[in-house]
This record gives C-alpha cells, structure tokens and sequence, in this order.
C-alpha cells in the first residue's frame, strides 16, 4: 500500500510519519518509511545539492534532480516494498513537484506530466493525505520551531502551491484526502488513522 504525505511547509506532515508508522505496526503491517526529495540512495545524496540556496538552481533543474531521485527513490525502495506487501509511507511525492515547482515556480503541469512519463513514474500512491493549512499559520509554526530560520519562500509561493493540492485534491478526491491540518495535533492524528484504516481494509 502506497500512502503519500503532501502539504506546504509547517502543516505537519513529518511529525504524523511516526504516528502512523505506529499505528501501521499495531495493525500488523510491515512499514517502510521514505521521504522526498530523497528517498534512495540517489536522491537521499542530490537532496543536499537540491536544497542548497547558494547553487540559485532554476525551476527545470529542480525538476530534473527531482525526477532523477524519484526514479531511483521508485527502483529501490518503492517498488519493492510494494512487492513485499508492505506500507510504504513517503514523506513527499510528486504532488509536490506540481505544487512546488508547478505552482510555485510556474513551471506547466503538462511540461512536469512529460517528465513523469520519459521517467517511467506512472503509478500513482494509493492514498495521499494532503495536510491543508494557510501559509501564515505554516509560516508561524515554523518561525515558533526554528526562531533563525530563514523561509526560503514568500507567502505567495505558499498560496500558490496550497492552490494546486486544492486543484488536484478536487480531481482525484478518492485518492487525495484533505487533512485539516489547523485542528490539534491529536485530532490530526486521529483522522489520518481513521482515513487510512478505511483505505487499507477496502
Ligand atoms: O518536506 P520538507 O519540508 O522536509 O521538504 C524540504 C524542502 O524541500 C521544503 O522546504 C521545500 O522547500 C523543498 N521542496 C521543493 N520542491 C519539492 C519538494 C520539496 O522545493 N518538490
């Protein structure tokens, strides 16, 4: 079973992956746990090089380093763990490429839907759980969190790529399920837990 985590910064996504690791463990399902950009072993070494401000990297490059780590991040870990029945929860997946760089960087959602499919990246999660909250209140959960921390975007490059999850979660609302993600952290909790044991026994 494929579960994927998207939303923009400060919707806490990551601090859900233990949580549902957890909960998948006391279900008796075996559980993997990657995150993107990374996710194998090559994209796990390009995501430095992705996240430096200082290499200025335009919009298609981003996108290359990204496609060339999630074709490595599908070969190594995904696909077999698929195989081996087991739950494979990433941290980030290709919505994020449509929100960031599509929405964020203006790159055309037709321009990124070719890269998917030169790379071979067609199979789509399973389940996604979009974790919807307005870019002010991500900004101040990360400015509360990492006071120094400079944001490496401006709040319109949030709204815009809040837009697209909004977008693409209306086009495919069976698999992409809007999390809430303003409520308490054990509410949160409680309806991705909820949504995901639906999911796994359908
Ligand atoms: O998920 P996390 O917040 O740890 O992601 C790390 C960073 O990678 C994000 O802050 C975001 O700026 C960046 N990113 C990006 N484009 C993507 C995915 C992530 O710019 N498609």
């Amino acid at each position: 079973f494929f579960l994927t985590l998207e939303g923009i910064e400060g919707a806490g996504k990551s601090s859900a992956v233990p949580v549902l690791m957890e909960w998948c463990h006391q279900q008796g399902y075996a559980v993997e746990v990657t995150r993107e950009p990374g996710g194998g072993p090559l994209g796990e070494a390009l995501r430095p090089i992705f996240l430096d401000d200082r290499l200025q990297l335009g919009a298609d490059e981003e996108l290359l380093l990204l496609y060339a780590g999630r074709r490595n991040h599908w070969l190594t870990r995904i696909a077999p763990a698929l195989a081996a029945g087991k739950v494979l929860i990433s941290d980030r997946y290709e919505d994020s490429t449509y929100a960031y760089q599509g929405g964020g960087r203006g790159v055309p959602s037709a321009r990124i839907a070719e890269l998917a499919r030169w790379t071979g990246i067609t199979r789509q999660p399973d389940l996604t759980f979009w974790f919807d909250v307005p870019p002010e209140l991500g900004a101040a959960r990360i400015r509360a969190r990492h006071p120094d921390r400079m944001e490496r975007e401006d709040r319109e490059f949030f709204t815009r790529a809040r837009g697209v999850f909004a977008e693409r979660c209306a086009a495919e609302p069976q698999r992409i399920a809007r999390i809430d993600a303003t409520q308490p952290l054990a509410l949160v909790h409680d309806a991705l837990r909820a949504r995901l044991a639906v999911a796994l026994t359908c």
